[in-house]
């Protein structure tokens, strides 16, 4: 066994396995149109794939799970296939998985989340489950910290949405994702939203489509499988040395 994922393991395996795991890794994604060249379980996907990987470079002291394969999308509903859930749905189901694996004696876990539109919804589920239950919960975007090889290779000042970098990753971690023949650049309109962008003053919801008419934003005909490599490549180490910093070497130097 090169890595511990609770969806390939019986529960003599698990329970073997539990002897040696410190950290649960529980992949967060969602299930939203990605423009006209991505799939739409591009994110879950990419989740899946960024855990599987971490959990490789960190066997055997962490165990991946199931992935969540749906997220808080509400943005993109009026493009056809997108399924959101609430925020409280989320964190539900989150708390759902976090009690399970802690009656195992899992107490530490990382939420390896692929979806902006999750990230405040985690950032409550890792407070508020850490605090209410006997664990920590810990959420971390999957490359968000490559800022090296973003800063090298990106270059569209709005990115982030079936783009280059999302594209590049998908052509390395699962290229089945990618509909090469449709590739386009974001189609953006101006519009309110440009004033509710991070970073500026006030912010709050808008819909994608008042942003892009195709679903998508930066330029995703830039994408490629090298880009992806050096981002995810990247990215793994940085979450790698963190995990290993904060949740299995204090574990072990504790006990
Ligand atoms: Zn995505």
């Amino acid at each position: 066994m090169e890595r511990y994922d609770l969806t390939e393991m019986t529960w003599e395996e698990v329970r073997a396995a539990l002897e040696e795991v410190k950290v649960a890794i529980i992949p967060v994604g969602a299930h939203e149109q990605h423009g006209p060249h991505m799939v739409e379980s591009c994110d879950a996907v990419l989740a899946t794939e960024m855990a599987k990987r971490l959990s490789e470079k960190l066997f055997p002291q962490v165990m991946m799970t199931p992935t969540i394969n749906m997220g808080v999308s509400p943005h993109h509903l009026n493009f056809p296939g997108t399924i959101s859930l609430k925020s409280s749905t989320l964190i539900a189901v989150i708390r759902d998985v976090v009690e399970s694996l802690q009656q195992h004696g899992i107490k530490k876990f990382l939420l390896l989340n692929s979806h902006g539109g999750n990230q405040s919804t985690l950032n409550v589920a890792s407070t508020s489950l850490s605090n209410e239950l006997d664990v920590e919960v810990y959420y971390a975007k999957t490359t968000a910290s490559a800022k090296e090889s973003m800063e090298t290779n990106i270059h569209s000042t709005l990115f982030g949405h079936s783009c280059e970098r999302e594209v590049s990753e998908a052509l390395y971690l699962a290229p089945y994702l990618v509909r090469l023949d449709r590739i386009e650049k974001g189609d953006i309109q101006p519009g309110r939203w440009e004033m509710l962008r991070p970073g500026n003053p006030i912010q709050g919801p808008y819909k994608y489509e008042e942003m892009t008419k195709n679903g998508c934003i930066g330029d995703a005909t830039k994408a490629s499988e090298e880009i992806g490599r050096q981002v995810v490549e990247e990215a793994l180490d940085h979450l790698a040395t963190s995990i290993q910093k904060l949740l299995i070497k204090e574990t072990v130097s504790n006990s």
